[in-house]
């Protein structure tokens, strides 16, 4: 018997097996859920298509999360194959490279623009979605943030203030979709070696510094962050919403 036997998650955000959504969706896959996954773009199917065939996925679509029409066909998918839905992984973010560089005052305001559509707007527009397919059964929306939201971490910049919005989005989507027993909530992950991080001047800095300073004195694995998201999708955590869960081996307990 796995914690998430019959249940059905639809994972947000793989790019490839170094991915923290495919951490989550081998922890959520072991405990026994069906997943359905989506990329963003052609270049990524190749990624994408092999991992999610591997652990006998049926529901690999496109979807870039700008695009209205592409996330609407992803639910519509979702509905006719599945009849509803139990678990959102949303673990998506992107900002320009010179915007993750710059001082944060050089910030566009077509870079603001395009962070927080895809950063911060996508987890509403996903959620929504989701929410529609949860009605009747309730459900559990995760989301991946950093602590860069709630203290300066260098060249993490429009990203910070990007993921200060996803977790104020996720209090407020906790609190309109608590009546119908869908919980929201986020995990802040320490740094971990991805595709995203790697857009991150001085990330190797980060991961030194992190490991260096956090109470565990080390970094974390992206296994460790899939296993907090099993938690947090199943009944385990039935009385948790609306929070954001720091993986991050206590690094951000420390002041000094
Ligand atoms: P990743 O590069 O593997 O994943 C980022 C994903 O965002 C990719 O799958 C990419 O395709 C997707 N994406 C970007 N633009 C998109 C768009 N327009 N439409 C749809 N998808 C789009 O890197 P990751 O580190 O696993 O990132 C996953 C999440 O974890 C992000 O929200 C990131 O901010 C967060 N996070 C990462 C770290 C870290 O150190 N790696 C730490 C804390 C939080």
């Amino acid at each position: 018997m796995g914690l998430l036997d019959g249940k059905k998650a639809v994972i947000f955000g793989v790019a490839n097996e170094r991915s923290i959504a495919w951490a989550i969706s081998e922890a959520l896959h072991a405990a026994g859920a069906e997943l359905g996954f989506t990329y963003a773009g052609e270049m990524l199917e190749k990624r994408v298509r092999p991992l999610a065939e591997g652990i006998g996925s049926k529901i690999i679509l496109p979807c870039d999360v700008t695009k209205d029409e592409e996330i609407k066909h992803v639910f519509q998918t979702l509905k006719s194959s599945w009849g509803g839905l139990d678990i959102l992984i949303h673990a998506i973010a992107f900002a320009n490279k010179e915007d993750l560089s710059n001082p944060y005052a050089q910030t566009s305001r077509a870079g603001f623009h395009l962070a927080l559509d895809v950063s911060t707007y996508s987890m509403v527009a996903l959620t929504r979605e989701a929410a529609a397919l949860m009605e009747g059964r309730g459900g559990s929306v995760i989301t991946l943030t950093y602590m860069g939201s709630e203290k300066v971490v260098p060249n993490y910049n429009v990203m910070g203030i990007a993921k200060a919005a996803l977790e104020a989005s996720v209090r407020y989507l906790a609190y309109d979709l608590g009546p119908k027993n869908i919980r929201v909530n986020a995990i802040s992950a320490g740094p971990v070696k991805t595709l995203a991080a790697a857009g991150i001047s001085g990330f190797k800095d980060m991961l030194h510094y992190a490991a260096e300073r956090a109470p565990l004195k080390r970094n974390i694995e992206a296994e460790e962050v899939g296993r907090a998201a099993l938690f947090l999708a199943s009944d385990l955590s039935a009385a948790v919403t609306g929070e954001v869960l720091h993986v991050d081996a206590g690094y951000n307990i420390v002041g000094m």
